[in-house]
């Protein structure tokens, strides 16, 4: 099957879809979906409920659970987050692939960031339109191409596109690792560089928030009294930016203080707000024991309280031999089409951390090619979603073929 198949009759369907996935991405980047508008989230996600039901599969709507948030007052309370969309397709095929992506964008209801903009033909500026409402496309669009190929029956699929990955995927990340169980390998679709280079190797990520409670006093008559919150809260800053470069690869980012108030009253709390990026999962116990202890040595201040909230919530995603062979087999679908695939470790996480802490190989940045994401100069190149639709369906329809190694089972053989 392998030597004859013709894959360009498949890919030709993608061939003239240039203009109306350009005027479905316009229609989508105009609904907001920041991850906080759980109407938009709703419009976001009727929008793409009807177009996935192209692919002839019922599309169900999956409640998140909510996110633990940390106020500005330290209170700790529950955030309802917008609900995921799922659907399957072909669940016992022998090839069987998670599909994941994201609705919600970093852009709120009361962004200034809300417009489109065509930068030049190939360029459109729009909140979303790389990260990634243009990825979606792309998948959606390759799936469409698979089913319209005599390979179909040989892959199964499920897609599950949640609503909270902007704020940490903290209530979906659950159907993620079961998704990932189901599924031999997977894509997600962030964008891709704007020269077409993926994300290899990703840290991990963690977000906390020191919650640090002292005494309340007037600042002429009663200071002696006082128990100032902000003072301490200093103190555990400067102990927790040290943590900074401890580790290979570890940093530490201080990136919020709330609390205080007038100037003549001793501020009785300050919440402390700080972002860890790891390259090792060990260093995360680490971490923890670091921030835990300058919490204790807080909290054993006469007349002080202080609490860590938070936690990580996305391992590091690392350059295993099995995600390798997976993207070498994509560079080789990439060369058929005259595409140079490259990739870089990042920094940055995706649900892709999540996906491969579940134990399979997954390649997160299949979606379109764009840049200066959660900014209000994010793009994504239009040539870009034919382009990458047909690699992934190249890939897909590839590994279907047994003409490229399942990349799922590249990783069974290395285990026996
Ligand atoms: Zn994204």
């Amino acid at each position: 099957m392998a030597d004859t198949y013709n894959y360009k009759a498949d890919l030709a369907f993608l061939d003239d879809k240039r203009a109306p996935m350009t005027e479905t991405l316009r229609a989508w980047c105009a609904i907001n979906s920041g991850s906080a508008n759980l109407a938009g989230l709703k419009a976001m996600r009727e929008a793409l409920g009807g177009a996935f039901s192209e692919l002839g599969a019922e599309v169900e709507t999956v409640p998140s659970r909510p996110h633990r948030i940390v106020t500005q007052e330290g209170e700790t309370v529950e955030q309802p987050v917008g609900d995921m969309l799922r659907l399957v397709k072909r669940p016992q095929a022998p090839v069987r692939v998670l599909l994941a992506g994201h609705m919600d964008t970093v852009f709120g209801a009361d962004h200034p960031f809300q417009g489109e903009k065509f930068l030049d033909d190939d360029t459109l500026n729009a909140p979303g339109a790389a990260d990634m409402k243009g990825g979606l496309l792309v998948m959606l669009n390759a799936l469409l191409a698979i089913e319209h190929s005599s390979l179909a029956d040989r892959i199964g699929y499920e897609v599950l596109i949640n609503a909270d990955e902007e704020i940490g995927s903290i209530g979906s990340a659950h159907m993620l690792t079961e998704a990932a169980k189901r599924a031999q390998f997977a894509c997600v679709y962030e964008p891709a560089l704007a020269d077409g280079t993926l994300a290899g190797a990703r840290k991990g990520s963690g977000n906390f928030a020191a919650v640090i409670r002292g005494k309340s006093a007037h600042a002429g008559r009663e200071h002696h009294l006082g128990r100032n919150a902000l003072a301490a809260a200093a103190d555990f800053i400067s102990g927790i930016d040290k943590l900074s470069g401890k580790r290979e690869g570890l940093t530490v980012n201080v990136a919020r203080v709330d609390g205080g108030g007038p100037n003549n009253v001793v501020p009785d709390l300050a919440v402390v707000r700080f972002n860890v990026r790891l390259e090792q999962p060990q260093d995360s116990d680490w971490l923890l024991e670091q921030a835990q202890a300058l919490i204790a040595d807080i909290d054993r201040r006469d007349g002080y309280s202080a609490s860590l909230e938070g936690g990580f919530t996305r391992p590091p995603k690392p350059m295993t031999p099995q995600l390798k062979a997976f993207f070498l087999s994509l560079r080789a679908a990439g060369e058929e089409l005259g595409l140079n695939i490259d990739w870089v470790p990042t920094g940055g996480c995706c649900d892709g951390n999540n996906i491969a802490a579940a134990g399979i190989p997954v390649i997160d940045t299949l979606g379109v090619r764009g840049a200066n994401i959660h900014s209000a100069q994010e793009f994504c190149k239009l040539d870009s979603l034919v382009e990458r639709a047909k690699l992934s369906t190249l890939l897909l329809l590839k590994i279907a073929a047994g003409e490229i190694p399942n990349p799922g089972e590249f990783i069974n053989t290395e285990k026996r």
